[in-house]
């Protein structure tokens, strides 16, 4: 969508094809609804790709500055939260998705929705096959996402394009996904909500720390904190959550021997928690490492389903520094179809704009 405004605005015919009935419903889902659509604290080390120097270079040159200046041209007002998180004023992500689809109407880019591209080849230009329609481009910007939350229309069938001119496909997995762990270990905290530090440990070794929301569920743990650590934790690795990170060891250990019986834990931890803890516990020295270094193994996530984003894809490698196709030119690649993808809180909405400017920036030239 941001890639058509742009070559609109230079004067190009642009055809949009989208599988959905609409244009940018995943967009309007984001952020729980709100739109989180980058954030100040901008730069690749919240990436993961097999290019993290290209995606570092790709930032300098549309940075979250620019998201920001490209929304508000075409209206409203777009605020940072107190972590960095960007938002509009209305906090609507519909609204966002609003704004393009008004900008590429007002453009006059032709948009054909109920539109997949079932079949895309080159022979002195390229050939897409739609929906038994065949349409000719000069230029071909793929951007059909990844495998993360299907029913936006985005289950990964769009790779195929790409593997018909000799891309890889690097495997995929869900990532910014609730995690799975031992469904005893989560017993009776199902609904609980903490602000809490999480961990992820493997072999010893600390891969993530993170502070936000935890929630507990049915099968596992869910929360803005666990999204985060869902970027860097496996099947096996340990997840190790401090209920009450602002308070020492020293301090709680005092309150502890302070207070007595079934009420121990009042005003400390959430009731529910605390009960189901003091339940756990063999003893006091139990309960206090229950509090600050609860254990949970991760035996997997909820899948792609659920999931917010996808690690895998096209390789980075595999494209030039405006995202052209290094196995055909005049094909470029945006957004989530490519090998990168960010830490929650923005990161991968920047990358879906920095990564459709790029390719604009290159289609044009
Ligand atoms: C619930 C949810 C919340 C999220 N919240 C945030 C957030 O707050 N902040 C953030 O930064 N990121 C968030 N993300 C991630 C972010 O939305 C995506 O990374 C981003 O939308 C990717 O943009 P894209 O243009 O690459 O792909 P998409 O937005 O997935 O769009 C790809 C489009 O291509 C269409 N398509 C697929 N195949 C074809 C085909 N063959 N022919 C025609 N059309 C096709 C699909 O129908 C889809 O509409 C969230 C994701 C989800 C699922």
């Amino acid at each position: 969508m941001s890639a058509s405004v742009l070559l609109a605005r230079r004067g190009c015919r642009v055809l949009l094809c989208e599988r959905g009935q609409r244009l940018g419903r995943k967009l309007s889902a984001s952020g729980n609804g709100q739109g989180n659509v980058t954030n100040v604290h901008m730069g690749a080390e919240h990436y993961f790709s097999d290019d993290t120097d290209k995606v570092d270079r790709a930032l300098r040159r549309f940075s979250w500055k620019d998201t920001v200046l490209f929304l508000e041209e075409m209206g409203g007002i777009f605020l940072p939260d107190a972590r960095g998180r960007v938002y509009p004023a209305g906090r609507q992500a519909s609204a966002v998705t609003d704004l393009l689809r008004a900008e590429i109407s007002r453009l006059g880019v032709e948009v054909r929705t109920d539109a997949q591209v079932t079949q895309l080849t080159y022979r002195n230009g390229f050939v897409a096959v739609c929906g038994g329609q065949k349409f000719s481009a000069d230029r071909v910007i793929l951007a059909a996402g990844g495998m993360a939350a299907p029913n936006f229309g985005t289950d990964g069938s769009a790779f195929a394009l790409a593997e018909n001119f000799g891309h890889t496909v690097l495997p995929c997995k869900p990532v910014l996904v609730q995690l799975r762990c031992d469904p005893a270990s989560v017993r009776g905290l199902k609904g609980i909500r903490v602000d809490a530090n999480v961990c992820v440990r493997r072999k010893g070794q600390t891969v993530f720390e993170g502070r936000g929301d935890l929630l507990f569920t049915e099968s596992g743990v869910s929360g803005d904190a666990v999204f985060r650590a869902s970027s860097y934790a496996v099947k096996g690795d340990m997840l190790i959550v401090d209920f009450l990170p602002d308070v020492c060891e020293e301090r709680l250990k005092e309150a502890l021997t302070r207070n007595t019986g079934a009420d121990k834990l009042l005003c400390i931890v959430n009731n529910g928690l605390g009960r189901a803890l003091l339940k756990q516990a063999k003893d006091e020295k139990d309960l206090l490492r229950l509090l600050k270094r609860f254990p949970l193994e991760v035996t997997g996530t909820l899948g792609f389903g659920y999931a917010q984003a996808t690690r895998g894809g096209i390789p980075l490698k595999e494209t030039d520094e405006d995202l052209q196709s290094l196995k055909q030119q005049g094909l470029f690649f945006a957004g989530e179809i490519l090998n990168v993808d960010g830490e929650c809180g923005g990161y991968n909405l920047q990358w879906a704009f920095t990564s459709a400017h790029l390719a604009a920036e290159g289609a044009l030239s």
